[in-house]
């Protein structure tokens, strides 16, 4: 059997977290645990959270932390991220973040490492205003490859709209909230020494190759 890993991916907006958290989990068979998936869902769902969430979330703006380190903390007690891991996508992302996710970790469970993928903020802002997202897996698609059958999702079936805080506006907010609140994570995890930088601007099976190489060197040396 494949081994796990622990894996946070940090990147802004459009980085290309969403795509490759999805090829890490298959290739290290781990959950890919995307808090803003999760999120989407509960507002699709309707539920108490879900309804809480939905307003801040198509301006932009960031979810109190407490909120969401309940929901990760949750996801985080079940059996599969406990015994084999886990891919992190969109969490932490603030620096109270980081701190709890330590907490919750502990020494028994400590990251493998921190992937950041770098891309200059034009190229995320024009692959963010393309970018068209399947409702039901999260799927990303764009204006230029879309689905093979009109706007349908090749991999479920679901519905692929642009998201609604994929405006020009919610984009602008969301890269604000990502510089003042994600940005300082990166000097969080470079003092821990568990920081990767990957070139994000490659294309995907490129980025993916790199990021494994970097992960399965951490592995290696934290055996
Ligand atoms: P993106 O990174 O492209 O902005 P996500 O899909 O990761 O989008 O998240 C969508 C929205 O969900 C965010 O703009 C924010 O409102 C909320 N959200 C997701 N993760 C977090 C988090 N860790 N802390 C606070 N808010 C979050
Ligand atoms: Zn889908």
């Amino acid at each position: 059997m494949a081994a796990g890993v622990r894996l946070v991916v940090l990147g802004k907006q459009g980085a290309g977290k969403g795509t490759q958290c999805v090829r890490l989990s298959h290739r290290y068979a781990v959950p890919h645990i995307s808090t803003g998936d999760m999120l989407r869902a509960a507002v699709r769902a309707q539920t108490p959270l879900g309804i809480e969430a939905a307003s801040l979330m198509t301006t932009g703006e960031l979810l109190p932390d407490e909120l969401i380190i309940r929901m990760v903390s949750e996801r985080l007690s079940e059996r599969d991220a406990r015994s084999r891991g886990f891919v992190l996508d969109g969490f932490p992302r603030t620096v109270v973040q980081a701190e709890m996710l330590e907490e919750i970790l502990n020494e028994s469970h400590k990251l493998h490492c921190v992937v950041n993928l770098e891309v200059p903020t034009d190229e995320v802002l024009q692959r963010l205003v393309s970018r068209r997202t399947c409702v039901d897996c999260g799927g990303i698609y764009s204006t230029a490859s879309p689905p093979i059958q009109g706007w349908t999702c090749d991999t479920c079936g679901g519905e692929v709209i642009q998201r609604p805080d994929d405006t020009a506006e919610a984009i602008m907010t969301r890269l604000q909230a990502y510089e003042r609140e994600t940005l300082p994570l990166i000097d969080f995890y470079s003092s821990r020494g568990l920081l990767e930088t990957i070139d994000g601007s490659k294309a995907p099976d490129d980025v993916l190759r790199s990021t494994v190489d970097a992960v399965e060197r951490r592995k290696r040396e934290m055996e």
